[in-house]
């Protein structure tokens, strides 16, 4: 059975036509926020959306303003008629797909930043990453005003800027954050693996092996300097070309933890590059 054709709209006034609407019948209003080039990660935001609300809007759109100069904005896999087709599939309601000029208009001069959380890890590897993030996170979630947004722990620090954002911004909506879909061999699942060659493919998913490794010796109570020390080196035995970071953090507002044992709710967080490819993961300690 074929999904029928999913309502897309491209306009922030369309957009609020369809939520008036549904706030009309009283129905509750999840967002999913997503850059396309959808795959079954995605799709599980959309599935728990659907247990916290009546209608599920999906947007699309690869945000200019969170690549640096020399990142993939050009490259980055575009597939709008496919992502609508999965969105209808997987349950989402509306999708929105803006252009860039209907998200920036002429003489845009207005940027959300924030400090501390924002400033470690990706912050660090990907200057003004964040900006660009809370920016665009902040105008969807006043475009939509959707009761609840879900946004991937794959991501985890930006589901915690975006927490951080929404409280401090007074943005009325509950941010949900969602657990990560692997693969089998258990690589967390990115639009941008599709960059990876068969070799990389395969190295790609020792990286979650090693995480869960160091994760389970932190969990037990061994030094965090030296579980993260025997990470890093199987990291780079395995063959990737560069850690970006591989570090224990609160789980909360992601402060450095350790050396020492681990005394606080924690997150293993690793950037690291394999070929042209960034990849990123976490793990819970
Ligand atoms: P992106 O399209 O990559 O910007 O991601 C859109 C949303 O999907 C973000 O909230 C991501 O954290 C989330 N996401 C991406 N990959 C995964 C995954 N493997 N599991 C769960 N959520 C994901």
């Amino acid at each position: 059975m074929t999904a029928s054709p999913l309502a897309t709209v491209r306009t922030v006034a369309d957009l609020r036509a369809h939520v008036a609407a549904w706030r009309r019948q009283g129905l509750r209003v999840a967002l999913v926020p997503t850059m396309g080039a959808l795959h079954a990660g995605h799709l599980s935001l959309v599935s728990l959306a659907r247990t916290r609300a009546d209608r599920v809007i999906a947007s699309v759109f690869v945000n200019p303003a969170q690549f640096g100069p020399n990142e993939d904005f050009a490259a980055y896999p575009r597939d709008e008629a496919g992502d609508a087709a999965q969105l209808a599939a997987g349950g989402c309601d509306l999708l929105f797909a803006p252009a860039a000029s209907e998200i920036y208009p002429p003489g845009f001069a207005t940027t959300v930043t924030t400090a501390g959380i924002s400033e470690s890890m990706e912050g660090l590897a990907r200057p003004g990453h964040f900006a660009g993030v809370a920016t665009v996170v902040s105008k969807l979630l006043i475009q939509a005003a959707p009761d609840v947004a879900v946004f991937g722990e794959k991501d985890y620090q930006q589901l915690q800027v975006i927490r951080r954002v929404a409280i401090d911004l007074d943005l009325p909506v509950e941010i949900v954050g969602a657990p990560t879909a692997r693969a089998e061999d258990g690589l967390a699942l990115s639009s941008r693996n599709a960059y990876l060659t068969a070799e990389e493919r395969r190295v790609a998913g020792v990286l979650n092996v090693i995480m869960a490794r160091a994760a389970g010796r932190i969990a037990a109570g061994d030094d965090i300097a030296a579980a993260e020390a025997e990470g890093r080196a199987a990291i780079e035995a395995a063959g990737f070309a560069r850690i970006d970071y591989f570090e224990t953090r609160a789980a909360d507002d992601l402060r450095r933890l350790g050396p020492g044992v681990i005394d606080a709710p924690g997150r293993l967080l690793a950037a690291v590059l394999l070929g042209r490819t960034r990849l990123l993961d976490n793990r819970a300690i």
